[in-house]
């Protein structure tokens, strides 16, 4: 075939296509006139794959310089300031980028949004970020403050120069998108691959297990991807060393997918990409790779640097080279997963709660050291107990724990909550603080699944107190949402409890949840299935849903305020002193008296004052000067009182009136 012919038949000119045909691996000759038939006809198949790969190449080349440009420039202006939020049309103005192409990134990020519609600041920061900017919250968040404990954890896995360093156990976390098959994933390892203890035992769902490969041990997190993930990103500490991001072949790269990779970048996490659901008819590998491309991980095999893994979490499909690639990602990273086995043991909490039977339970990741019976636990410089018992991912009953292994540990003498840094310590005096208050051990929120916080239930008799399980699209929604809450000024009165917070759709749990401690379900940005909305109408629990903070907002200002007691404060007015009794009927009394001071009104209300005792509180309802009924009277003037109330008034009293004043002191 000719190359002219060649060219016109893949709609090239020639040039290109002599450019192009040595990179995509097709050596016919720089000054070739003909190609082969079998060449010719390879290339006709291959071209269209190959080329789209190479245009997905030149567009992330080409995004990667603009951003690369931005970023310079950036360099010498600063970063960008946003608000929490914003409409889109507002958001482009500032970084002065056109409408157009902010809403397609938008898209691009799965997020179909109108020129008005609003949206919150890490939603426009993951897209501004994808444009090269170096964007921050416009009020200034209050940083999180490194602890004496993450310090140590940080110290424990970096020190280099102690000769006890010995490789441990890789802990791999997976994230990705609601229904994308993390759950299926880590079931499907868990089934095929959970390194059984000796004496047998039933898998246990305890926040992590260990998976064998090649004779080698992997520690997978267990726990909901993004739960674990913002304890470990609000810690700063590394809890896993490798990430899997799985995306399902069949819906590509969607929010929570960004949000993922923004997280495994922010933390500088190795990470392999487990392209999944590749069982299913409707499933392209090609398009989840073309995504990752526009997102600038370039696959492997287009000429980048990221391992892709195809795999049916379902049938089980490839999850040995899944693994594989993990092992190889650990010896890569040799350097860093390893730990001094011998000194005092140091983790994190991945999992707590309270057990009926056991009392307080906790699954410690440890992470540097060993972990033994009768250990002193600390958290924060605080005792917490003694290890009692410690059972594996099997139920199984261990002595001693070493790094890179979860175990479930009984023996607390208060509750661990996620994302706390234990450290054994060898002995109770060297503790600073004996006891913690309630709640205090962990600065910081971290998301707490499914728990109904027992703890502060005592104080709901001095408030009335608005119940919010909350679900929504992705981590940075909710964290605007609460932070916005936070922002509401609200009475004393009232307060409101996030009872349970997740991310994805509302669910059956969530209505069962919120009935059961009688909350409000708000979700944002997510959906509520027919199955889900008609167990919500059984149960009566109200279920709102948003695409706007500000309207969910609304919904808590209004429910908020309808909870708002009215204060109700007495105004002074005036003073009568009595001087005639008249006569008594059936509401009260009528009587004379001399306004001292003030005004008095019909209507207005009295404090009966008998030698300085406050002895009753009665009511003006009627009042008359000289024969006529009028409304007031003023000070200097003698009048006739027709008061109200079940009390009898003497000659001498003093009666002090006041108007009742309704305050309602309602969130703004
Ligand atoms: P998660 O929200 O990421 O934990 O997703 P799940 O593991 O709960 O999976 C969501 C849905 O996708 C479930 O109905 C799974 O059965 C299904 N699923 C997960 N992996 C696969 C797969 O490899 N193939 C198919 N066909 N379905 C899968």
């Amino acid at each position: 075939m000719n190359v002219t012919e060649l060219a016109r038949r893949l709609r090239v000119n020639t040039k290109e296509l002599f450019e192009l045909l040595p990179q995509f691996g097709f050596d016919i000759g720089a000054r070739a006139i003909k190609v082969d038939p079998r060449t010719a006809q390879k290339i006709l198949r291959e071209w269209p794959k190959l080329y789209r790969g190479h245009q997905a190449r030149l567009e992330a080349e080409r995004k990667a310089k603009e951003k690369e440009a931005r970023k310079q420039q950036m360099q010498e202006s600063g970063p960008i300031k946003l608000p929490p939020v914003m409409a889109v049309k507002d958001f482009a103005v500032r970084l002065d980028i056109p409408v157009n192409q902010v809403v397609a990134e938008l898209m691009n990020n799965g997020i179909l949004a109108t020129l008005n519609e609003r949206i919150d600041y890490n939603t426009a920061a993951i897209v501004a970020e994808d444009f090269g900017f170096v964007v921050e919250p416009e009020s200034t968040v209050e940083e999180t403050v490194e602890t004496q404990a993450d310090k140590n954890l940080k110290e424990a896995l970096t020190s280099t120069d102690d000769n006890d360093l010995q490789s441990r156990p890789p802990v791999v976390v997976i994230m990705g998108h609601v229904d994308h098959g993390k759950t299926k994933l880590l079931d499907a390892v868990r089934e095929t691959n959970v390194i059984d203890t000796e004496h047998g035992g039933i898998t246990q769902h305890i926040g992590a297990y260990q998976a064998r490969c090649r004779g080698r041990r992997i520690t997978f997190i267990d726990t909901p991807g993004h739960e674990a993930f913002t304890a470990m990103r609000s810690r700063g500490a590394k809890v896993a060393d490798i990430a899997v991001l799985i995306v399902a072949a069949d819906d590509s790269i969607k929010p929570q997918t960004v949000e993922a990779i923004q997280i495994i970048q922010a933390l500088n996490l190795p990470f392999v990409v487990a392209i999944n659901k590749i069982d299913k008819p409707e499933a392209n590998i090609e398009k989840v790779k073309q995504d990752l491309a526009q997102k600038n991980l370039l696959p492997e095999d287009w000429g980048g640097k990221v391992v892709c893994v195809p795999i049916s979490a379902k049938e089980g499909t490839n999850l040995d080279q899944l693994l594989e690639t993990i092992l190889l990602i650990a010896d890569m990273e040799a350097d860093n997963i390893k730990a001094d086995a011998k000194r005092l043991a140091i983790g994190t909490v991945i999992e707590a709660h309270k057990d009926s039977s056991e009392g307080e339970v906790a699954t410690i990741l440890v992470q540097s050291g060993t972990l033994k019976i009768n250990d002193i636990l600390a958290i924060n410089e605080a005792f917490y107990g003694k290890v009692r018992a410690m059972r594996d991912w099997n139920g199984v009953g261990v002595k001693s724990v070493p790094p890179g292994t979860p175990v479930k540990v009984l023996g607390w003498k208060q509750e661990a909550k996620v994302g706390d840094i234990l450290e054994v310590v060898e002995s109770v005096k060297d503790l600073s603080i004996k006891k913690v208050k309630k709640q205090g051990s962990s600065q910081r929120s971290t998301i707490n699944v499914i728990k109904q916080d027992e703890s502060d239930d005592d104080d709901e008799d001095k408030f009335r107190v608005l119940k919010i399980v909350l679900k929504s699209d992705v981590l940075g929604s909710a964290e605007a949402i609460e932070e916005s809450l936070e922002k509401l000024e609200i009475p004393s009165s009232v307060k409101y409890k996030i009872v349970s917070k997740g991310l994805g759709n509302i669910t059956e749990a969530d209505i069962l949840q919120a009935e059961g401690s009688d909350a409000v379900v708000l979700g944002f940005n997510v959906q509520v299935p027919i199955t889900v909305k008609n167990l919500a109408g059984e149960k009566r629990v109200q279920v709102e849903t948003y695409k706007i903070i500000y309207e969910l907002l609304d919904l808590v200002k209004d429910k908020i305020n309808s909870m708002v007691e009215i204060e109700i404060k007495e105004v002074d007015i005036g003073k009568i002193e009595v001087i005639a009794l008249f006569k008594r009927n059936k509401t009260g009394q009528v009587l004379g008296g001399r306004v001292k001071s003030g005004i008095i009104e019909v209507g207005s209300h009295v404090r009966l004052i008998r030698d300085n005792l406050d002895l009753a509180r009665l009511k003006v309802a009627g009042l008359q000067s000289g024969k006529e009924d009028v409304k007031d009277v003023e000070k200097g003037t003698e009048c006739g009182i027709q008061l109200e109330g079940k009390f009898d008034v003497e000659e001498g009293d003093e009666l002090e009136v006041y108007r009742e004043e309704r305050i309602e002191k309602k969130v703004k």
